[in-house]
Parts: structure tokens; sequence; C-alpha cells
């Protein structure tokens, strides 16, 4: 793996002052200077430090995914590395199953985002003592808080979307109350940036048992919520995205506006983010664009693989195959967006600028001869 002898006056150049940290919370809590309030995160004093962690574990500071691949997955990445043209993975990353799936029969009451495929497996992992604590995201949208759940009720409270970035890996870094298992609901940045954790022991990142990463082609910056407030919208009880409008809905009030109203928040950072379906979780999950109550579900590692077997054998997980009419939607979505983020980081590298990802000429050369 190529190792960047950085430290913090690089991360304040290359990702805080171009505006590119996607607030996943990894090097918060690790240094007393990187600070974040709410879905902040910022350095709040220079430090001069020119070697640290916090740089190693940031997902916009050199990432060697080939090597990161190879770390999560074993085997099954070298395959992946072949990059050949009618290949599934090499577009989804690394994926030993792709289904629609939702929660099943046993699963408990709850209402999720889409099919509660999320909630359902991490209130499994839970009650059946896989872990004993799971990183979520709790709150309504206007209000999103970090949770350390370490019981079913916390888990299911925590249930829907929340589009503002929430750097909840700085709890990585708080005593863990003992606790030895973890879980993690992520976006693909948070994922990214906790297998680098994993790799330098930062904080209890090696606790982490399960990651599910969640799709994530944006995510919103802190600007978004006040607005969400001046709009009167501060209650709202749940927020979707759909391909071209945005939904608010209080209670059985739902309210419709243009896509467009919100696309000024869009982080910065997500315009150069490559790994839109989460390539590093052991599970990932999105919505299907197509039927409401039902998620996409890319099964990547071993122990996801385990565990939806597991699920479905409890009823916990429902699945379907994956519509073969969908699939060229999908790839077309992630190959775009791998696309886009490719040009620009080779216009960086022309302008001088550092180019955050280390792939192999065989990968680069896939997507931009597409
Ligand atoms: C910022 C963001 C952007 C997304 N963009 C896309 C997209 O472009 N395409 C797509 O198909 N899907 C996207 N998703 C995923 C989608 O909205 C659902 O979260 C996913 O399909 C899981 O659905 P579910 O029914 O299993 O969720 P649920 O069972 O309701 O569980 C939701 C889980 O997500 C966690 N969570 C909520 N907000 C956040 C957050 N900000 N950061 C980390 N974890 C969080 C909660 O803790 C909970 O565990 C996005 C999600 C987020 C948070």
């Amino acid at each position: 793996m190529k190792v960047s002898p950085k430290g913090a006056p690089q991360l304040k150049e290359e990702v805080f002052e171009p505006g590119l940290c996607t607030a996943c919370g990894g090097c918060v809590g690790y240094c007393p200077y990187i600070k974040a309030a709410a879905d902040r995160v910022a350095m709040i004093y220079p430090c001069n430090c020119e070697e640290g962690q916090c740089y190693q574990v940031c997902p916009r500071t050199l990432t060697d995914l080939p090597f990161f691949r190879a770390q999560v997955f074993g085997e099954r990445a070298l395959e992946f590395n072949k990059f050949n043209q009618d290949s599934l993975e090499a577009v989804l990353g690394v994926c030993r199953a792709l289904y629609f799936a939702r929660a099943g029969a046993a699963a408990g009451s709850f209402q999720g985002q889409y099919g509660g495929v999320t909630t359902s497996l991490m209130r499994y992992v839970l009650a059946t003592g896989k872990i004993d604590g799971a990183l979520l995201v709790g709150g309504k949208p206007a209000q999103p808080r970090p949770v350390l759940a370490t019981t079913i009720q916390q888990v299911e409270a925590c249930t829907g979307s929340k589009y503002a970035a929430f750097p909840t890996l700085s709890m990585l870094y708080q005593p863990t109350q003992n606790l030895s298992s973890l879980g993690l609901v992520g976006r693909p940045c948070q994922v990214t940036a906790l297998r680098k954790m994993q790799q330098v022991k930062a904080g209890a990142a090696g606790q982490v048992k399960l990651a599910i990463g969640l799709f994530c082609f944006w995510s919103l910056g802190p600007e978004f919520i006040p607005w969400l407030i001046e709009m009167g919208l501060g209650l709202i009880d749940k927020m979707d995205v759909t391909v071209d409008e945005v939904l608010f809905q209080k209670g059985e009030e739902v309210i419709r506006q243009n896509l467009a109203e919100i696309r000024s928040f869009i982080k910065p950072s997500c315009q150069l983010c490559y790994d839109p379906v989460a390539e590093l979780a052991d599970l990932a999950v999105g919505s299907t664009e197509y039927e409401a109550d039902w998620n996409t579900l890319i099964v990547r590692s071993q122990a996801g693989e385990n565990l939806v077997k597991e699920a479905l054998q409890q009823d916990i997980l429902e699945v379907k195959p994956y519509p073969k009419e969908r699939l060229p939607l999908l790839k077309q979505a992630v190959l775009t967006k791998k696309q886009r983020v490719l040009q620009a980081l080779k216009a960086e590298k022309e302008n001088n600028r550092v180019g955050y990802l280390n792939l192999s000429p065989a990968e680069i050369n896939f997507y931009l001869k597409l």
C-alpha cells in the first residue's frame, strides 16, 4: 500500500481548505485540534504535526483502493481486478450477490426508509449478540445526531435517511462502554475511512465487525439544515429524493419540491467521490428507484454473505432476483459517476493538484475507454 508520511498541515491544505472534507468523522477525536459541531468538521487550531493518523484515515487523502479491496475481500478482489468488460463486479465492486430485498416477517414492526433492510439487519445482529453496539444516525432529517445504539429500540429509532452528512466515525474515539463488537451504518466515504482506520488501528475501528454502506451519490452540506428550518421544514419526519424531486413528509402531509432546490447544498467533496455504492462495505444497501418498499442489496464480503443467509433462514430478510431490465440502469448510474470523477481527477493532475485515488492503469483505462 502507498503510505503518505503526511499530517495535519497537508490535511488542511489538501482537504479542508479546498472544501473536500466529507464530514465522515474519521479524524475527529484523534486530535484535539480537529472538532465536529453537528454536521461540520473543522481544524480549529493550526497543528504542525508532519505525520499523522488524521491524514492517513481521511477518505479524501491518498487512497489505495486495490489494496483495501484485497484487505476486505481477499482472493475475491483478484478476480475483480481483471476488469472484464462484461463483469458486473467491474462496475459495482465486489458482488457475491445482488438482490431486491426488504425486511422479513420476523424483523419487527418499524418503518424503514424503503425496505428497511438496514435496520432489520442491524437489529438482528444486535439481538443475537453478534455485535453489542451500532454506530447510527438518529433524529429527524433536520436534527440528525450520532447514536451508539445498544438496544433494539435505539436501532429502530434511527430508521430513515438523513441527507446531511454526519461525522459518526468520531464516536470510535470515545470510550465505547466496554463494547467489544460494533456495527456501523455509513455513507461510502465513511466505510472507506473505517477501512483506513482499521489499517492504522485508530480508535475502536478494529471492533467494527459489520459495516453496512449506504448507496450515496451525494450528501448535503452544513447550509442545508438552516435552509430547511427557514423554509418551515424543520420538523419534517421523513425526506426522500427521487430522480427529479425531493419529498418532505410531516405526518400525512407531503411537500414536493424540484430537486434543483437543494442541489446547491451538495457537498463539493461528493463531486470527487468515486464510490457511490460503498465498495468496501460488507453489505451495500440503496433504493431500487422502482419499488418503494424494497431495497437494492449488494452482498460483498464473506461475513455479509453469511449474515444474509442466516437472516433469510430466520425470516429477518426477504429477497427476490434483481430485475434484469433494471441492471443496465444501475450499472450506467455507477459508471457515469465513476467516469465523471476520473475525468475530474485527471484534470486536477494536469493542474498539478494532488489526485487522491491510487488505481491500477487497468482500472482507469477500463472506465475512461468505455
Ligand atoms: C446522504 C445519503 C445519500 C443517499 N443517496 C442515495 C442514492 O443516491 N441512491 C440510493 O439508492 N440510495 C441512497 N441513499 C440510501 C437510502 O436513502 C437508504 O438509506 C438506504 O436505501 C437504506 O434504506 P433502508 O430502508 O434499509 O433504511 P432504514 O432501515 O430506514 O435505515 C436507515 C439507516 O441509515 C442510517 N443513516 C441515516 N442517515 C444517515 C447518514 N446521513 N449517514 C449515515 N447513516 C445514516 C440510519 O442510522 C439507519 O441505520 C442515501 C442515504 C444517505 C444517508
